[in-house]
């Protein structure tokens, strides 16, 4: 795995697939089976463009005449490198490109009243609108987003180290700072983890609210395996009738 990933929407359903950068190699992105990076929609082009990684970024080159890609709108001339958050679009499809590394920052000021943890700098929870000029500063640490979830309408939501994700009612995740719960005055949110970090590695530790569908492990017409704990990219979580896919980041720093 590594923290690059592309996303999309099929029938209501997220898919994701991790892009793994490799010097040198160019892999063709369409919907053939002989194609590098298999996306099986209708609407894309047997060979619909290319990806390269040039050692830092991914680029891409569209390929098709008849379906020519566009990238936030805009019709691909050349080769254009992509960003975290980026959209392809081919036909009727839309593939998002994921940098989970976009997401990395430092600890921020801890929420007195409902522990959450906002960006440095904020005057005010984001969350709730407390002041922060009296907030819990801990020691600053880097916050290294370690999953991504990309729900059915597009939402994303990034796990960082050192936090963990309690879903809403309503739909989405909450996102609480492991250290803020004994400080915090019981936020909601900080009751009900559902996923965590293991030893680095993402985990579904709720699976009484949580069931993952494995990825690509759907056997032909019949339903899609349940797993439990440990997740990998292209997992599926169903939680209160919504639909996520994870993006697994696992790699060290020094190797993109
Ligand atoms: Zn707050």
């Amino acid at each position: 795995m590594s923290r690059f990933a592309f996303s999309w929407i099929l029938d209501g359903q997220p898919h994701a697939i991790d892009l793994e950068p490799v010097a040198g190699r160019s892999i063709v992105l369409g919907r053939e089976s002989d194609a590098g990076l298999v996306v099986p929609l209708a609407t894309m082009s047997r060979r619909q463009g290319r990806l390269a990684w040039d050692g830092a970024r991914f680029l891409f080159e569209n390929l098709s005449t008849s379906n020519v890609s566009r990238i936030d709108g805009a019709a691909v001339a050349g080769v254009v490198p992509l960003g975290d958050g980026m959209r392809i679009e081919a036909g009727g499809t839309v593939l998002r490109f994921h940098d989970l590394a976009a997401g990395d920052r430092v600890s921020g000021p801890v929420c007195s009243h409902c522990g959450r943890e906002n960006r440095s700098g904020d005057p005010e929870c984001w969350f709730c609108g407390t002041s922060l000029v009296n907030a819990v500063t801990s020691v600053r640490r880097k916050r290294r987003v370690e999953l991504r979830l990309i729900g059915e309408t597009g939402d994303v939501t990034d796990l960082l180290d050192g936090m963990v994700l309690a879903p809403r009612s309503g739909g989405g995740w909450d996102a609480v700072a492991t250290e803020a719960g004994p400080r915090a005055r019981q936020p909601r949110a900080w009751a009900t983890p559902a996923v965590a970090l293991d030893d680095g590695r993402p985990r579904v530790v709720d699976e009484t609210t949580v069931t993952i569908e494995a990825a690509n492990k759907r056997p032909e017409g019949g339903e899609p395996a349940v797993i439990s704990g440990q997740l990998s990219t292209g997992d599926r979580l169903i939680v209160a009738g919504h639909q996520y896919v994870a993006v697994v980041r696992n790699v060290p720093d020094s190797a993109a």
